[in-house]
């Protein structure tokens, strides 16, 4: 591109120099295309700016926005690891923790899929929007350990800590007293 006016010799698009025009005494401001030429490239660079300013702050906005990173999976009781008998239930309980470290509370766009170290020993009820679920005691085990993986919305997977569920064994009937009766 020309960066002078072949016209009136200015180096600015925005400054229209004055010529004299053959048949007129007084000089008007110079009319060459010149000056169209490169405003409208100059507009064209400041739109592509603005796109790319625009560009940058969704990517802002997506960095800043809260998201799980990271969960906490606990089983709901006084003594750890949490001991049941079969038939008995424990209630699984999942913090979210987001990419700053603050708590992120699950709903139902989110997907909660529970998984245990022995599958056959427990047994997962449906979990609720907040991740919590409801695990049953099944079989005798001396330690099943139980973990969960969330699927944000996004598709990211983020995998709980695990925490461990004893299974009581049924008591065996043994021997504690007796009575004697003649007969
Ligand atoms: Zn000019």
């Amino acid at each position: 591109m020309n960066e002078l006016c072949p016209n009136c010799y200015s180096r600015n698009r925005l400054t229209r120099n004055y010529v004299h025009v053959p048949g007129f005494r007084e000089p008007s401001l110079c009319t060459d295309h010149w000056h169209d030429e490169h405003e409208s490239e100059d507009t064209e660079r400041v739109i592509r700016a603005i796109h790319k300013v625009f560009e940058v702050l969704v990517e802002i906005r997506g960095i800043l926005k809260p998201r799980l990173t990271s969960a906490i999976l606990k089983l709901k009781d006084i003594e750890m690891p949490k001991t049941v008998n079969i038939g008995e239930t424990a209630q699984a309980v999942i913090t979210g923790i987001d990419q700053n470290g603050s708590p992120i509370a699950l709903d139902a766009t989110y997907t909660v899929a529970y998984q245990a170290s022995n599958p056959a020993d427990v047994s997962f009820g449906t979990p609720n929007a907040d991740g919590s679920n409801t695990v049953t005691a099944v079989a005798p085990d001396t330690g099943d350990v139980i973990s969960a993986i969330i699927t944000r919305p996004d598709g990211q997977q983020v995998t709980t800590t695990s925490d461990t569920l004893t299974i009581n064994a049924p008591a065996v009937p043994v021997l504690t007293s007796a009575t004697l009766v003649l007969q």
